[in-house]
């Protein structure tokens, strides 16, 4: 076995909980420092364990059963057209694509957001890759923009009472 694979292994015995990087690099002299985090890269690229972020670590985890590392979605879009939605586990992160025109401009188009609202599995993967809360946050201020939006109307159509009619 080369040197990286049993790097690899002893890493992967190490992650079963996210794990701060400095703490599972500390067991390794300055020499092998390098070679682990070639190995950490190949446990990534093999999709074996995620990096994100906890605050302002950066942590290692193991990837959890039924994770996928590409989930192709077909959709249907308003004007009968099918696109397709592409979410995959890349370089160890969670990336989504659409090739509707808006997706190609990488916009986070109505399909992408649609499967995320329905999708239980994609919806469990933003949370495996702490995307959560930016997720929920944007979902707040959407609902907050739609109360406000209502508000106007509301109050635009008080007014054309007043002045219109
Ligand atoms: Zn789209």
């Amino acid at each position: 076995m080369d040197k990286c694979k049993r790097f690899e292994q002893q890493l992967l015995s190490k992650i079963v909980s996210p794990i701060k990087k400095s703490d599972l690099l500390s067991d390794y002299p300055d020499s092998e420092k390098n070679l682990a985090e070639k190995a950490l890269q190949s446990l990534m690229d093999q999709n074996k364990i995620i990096k994100s972020k906890e605050g302002s670590r950066i942590v290692f985890s193991p990837v959890k059963e039924g994770m996928f590392s590409r989930k192709l979605i077909p959709i249907k879009g308003s004007t009968g057209n099918i696109y397709q939605v592409l979410f995959s586990i890349d370089d160890g992160k969670l990336k989504a694509s659409c090739n509707c025109p808006a997706g190609k401009k990488s916009i986070l188009c109505k399909h992408v957001i649609g499967i995320m609202l329905n999708d239980e599995d994609i919806h469990r993967e933003l949370d495996n890759y702490g995307y959560l809360s930016v997720y929920n946050d944007y979902l707040a201020k959407l609902d907050e923009s739609e109360k406000i939006k209502k508000e106007a109307s509301n109050i635009k159509k008080k007014f054309e009472r007043l002045l219109l009619r």
